[in-house]
């Protein structure tokens, strides 16, 4: 599991700037899923062999001042819970502020570790006395930054790196399968951890350590166990609505890292919504097997054979990056189906560590380029060697072939389906990629 790493700070202090300057190239390594992700807030990153994941807070627009401290206030609050280490930025040539004052506040409430971020220290030597009233907010760590210029950075990571190093990251249980129940609030999470729980066979293990406050609910059924991460924290509600979201997608991003399987559940009655396609999109970039679960079943009316079948090509039709999860409808409220979802999980989780042969692979490779040959591009005809499965979960497919950039994503993507076809890997995502000959 990797630590989170939260930047806070007032507006205009510089966030947004060092957090592209600090996630830098590696940007362009994953490809954002279109609509989805576009202003995402967290990158995984990485400084002397640490892996982290980067948070930045998001932008705040200072609309009013009594808005605007409310809003701040609930970020840093944000940031307290769910960071495992907080960089607080603050502006060096506009010298201290009072939000500044106020968010120091806050952190100072915990025994989180922060980093006070001097910003926009250009040029250290001419600008030392802009960093000295600094050091009455009382911090342990101040490093003068420049987040435009990348100055100090090295230093500032290096005490990230530190602090990461000295914590405590509890082992996780290998018989246990990791279930992330992820939604919006109110769409039904913690009731359905309470009706698969049910009193007795709930064990709440409180699990302790600096990494988190989560409580995981262990849960047995069939002579299974199942461990459902963190879902009493989602329920925790907002006081300023727009935090709400940013709010519930860094638990949820928490939750589905540490996931073997996400159940995302959705509300029958409301539809699928913006917040609902953001956090499938995580769960989806973060590759991990996936439910799509439709709740308060009871309260779809006028309901006949063929409700279940329309719901699902409306949600594949505005899920497209999800064709591969099942969808399963049930109600939280009367356990109707509720116990499927572990069954699916189950058997997903199986699909997501499936290893098939290299022979039988290349069988269904040579047959599915038989019946579709890839199509020759600027003169070249591209001929695909071979192919082998590098890795489990998620499955992962190198094809070698003679010219891996020629080649198109719909091939790819039909490859993927005729590896479907014949392989499965039901609720699975699925990498596929193309490499020249070794
Ligand atoms: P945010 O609102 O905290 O995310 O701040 P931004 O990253 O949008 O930056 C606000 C302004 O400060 C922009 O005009 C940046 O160009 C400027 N800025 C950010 N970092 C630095 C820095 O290290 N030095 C200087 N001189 N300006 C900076
Ligand atoms: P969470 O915020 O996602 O944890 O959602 P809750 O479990 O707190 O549920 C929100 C509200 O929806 C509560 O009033 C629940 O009683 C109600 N609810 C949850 N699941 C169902 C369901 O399947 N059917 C009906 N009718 N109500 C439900």
């Amino acid at each position: 599991m990797k630590p989170i790493v939260a930047i806070v700070g007032r507006p205009n202090v510089g966030k947004s700037t060092l957090f592209n300057n600090l996630v830098g190239d590696k940007i362009a390594i994953v490809d954002d899923l279109p609509g989805v992700t576009r202003d995402r807030l967290y990158r995984d990153t990485e400084w002397s062999g640490s892996e982290f994941v980067l948070v930045d807070t998001g932008g705040l627009e200072p609309r009013n001042n009594d808005f605007l401290m409310a809003k701040i206030k609930e970020q840093a609050e944000v940031a307290m819970n769910e960071a495992d280490v907080i960089l607080f930025v603050v502006d060096g040539k506009a010298g201290l502020n009072p939000l500044d004052d106020e968010i120091a506040y806050i952190l100072r409430k915990k025994n989180k570790p922060v980093i006070l971020c001097v910003n926009k220290i250009d040029n250290f030597f001419e600008q030392q006395d802009d960093v000295y009233d600094f050091y009455g907010l009382g911090f342990e760590y101040l490093v003068p930054i420049s987040g435009e210029h990348k100055v100090n950075l090295g230093d500032m990571l290096d005490i990230v790196v530190d602090i990461i190093g000295k914590m405590d990251f509890p082992e996780e249980d290998e018989d246990v399968l990791k279930l992330a129940v992820i939604g919006k609030p109110n769409a039904g999470k913690s009731s359905l951890v309470n009706k698969l729980s049910g009193e007795e066979r709930t064990i709440v293990s409180d699990i302790a350590g600096t990494t988190r406050d989560a409580i995981d609910t262990l849960i047995e059924y069939k002579d299974n166990k199942y461990m459902i991460i963190d879902t009493a924290g989602i329920r925790r509600k907002s006081k300023v609505e727009e935090s709400l979201e940013y709010y519930s997608v860094l638990r949820a991003l928490k939750a589905i890292k540490r996931a073997d399987v996400c159940i995302l559940m959705l509300d029958a009655k409301e539809g699928l919504t913006e917040q609902d396609k953001r956090i499938a999109g995580i769960a989806a970039e973060e590759l991990k097997p996936i439910i799509i679960v439709m709740n308060k079943w009871d309260l779809v009316e006028n309901k006949n054979n063929t409700t279940m079948k329309k719901m699902k090509e409306a949600l594949y039709n505005e899920l497209p990056f999800l064709s591969y999860a099942p969808i399963e409808f049930v109600s939280a409220l009367t356990g109707q189906r509720t116990t499927n979802l572990l069954e699916i999980a189950d058997r997903i989780y199986e699909e997501y560590t499936k290893r098939i042969s290299t022979g039988l692979l290349n069988t269904i490779l040579k047959d599915a380029v038989l019946m579709n040959n890839p199509p020759t591009r600027k003169g070249r005809v591209i001929k695909i060697n071979y192919a082998t499965q590098v890795s489990v979960a998620p499955p992962r497919f190198v094809l070698f072939c003679n010219y891996p950039e020629l080649i198109h994503f719909s091939y790819a993507r039909y490859i993927e389906n005729k590896f479907r076809e014949a392989f499965g890997f039901d609720g699975s995502p699925m990498m596929i990629s193309f490499e020249s000959k070794s």
